[in-house]
C-alpha cells in the first residue's frame, strides 16, 4: 500500500484523490488517508502531490512510519 504522511496535514490538496482509480483515498479530520486493503499500488498518487506527502510503505522515511499505522488505523473506526 501507499502511505500519506505529515505533509498531507492540513493542506489536503487532494490531488491524490482526482488520480486514484480505485477511490481508495479517504479524507479525516486533517489529512487524507490511504485505505491499505483497496489500494492496488499503482503509484499514480505519488508523482501528483505537491508536498510530496505519499510513498510507497517500503520507502516511507524513518521519521514518517508513524503515518503507515495512522493510514492503517483510520479505517478501524469507520
Ligand atoms: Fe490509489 Fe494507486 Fe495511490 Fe493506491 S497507489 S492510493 S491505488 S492512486
Amino acid at each position: 500500500t501507499y502511505v500519506i504522511s505529515q505533509p498531507c496535514v492540513d493542506l489536503k490538496d487532494r490531488a491524490c484523490v482526482d488520480e486514484c482509480p480505485v477511490d481508495c483515498i479517504y479524507e479525516g479530520k486533517r489529512m487524507l488517508y490511504i485505505h491499505p486493503d483497496e489500494c492496488v499500488d499503482c503509484g499514480a498518487c505519488e508523482p501528483v502531490c505537491p508536498v510530496e506527502a505519499i510513498f510507497y510503505e517500503d520507502d516511507v522515511p524513518e521519521e514518517s512510519k508513524s503515518y503507515y499505522e495512522a493510514n492503517v488505523h483510520f479505517f478501524d473506526d469507520l
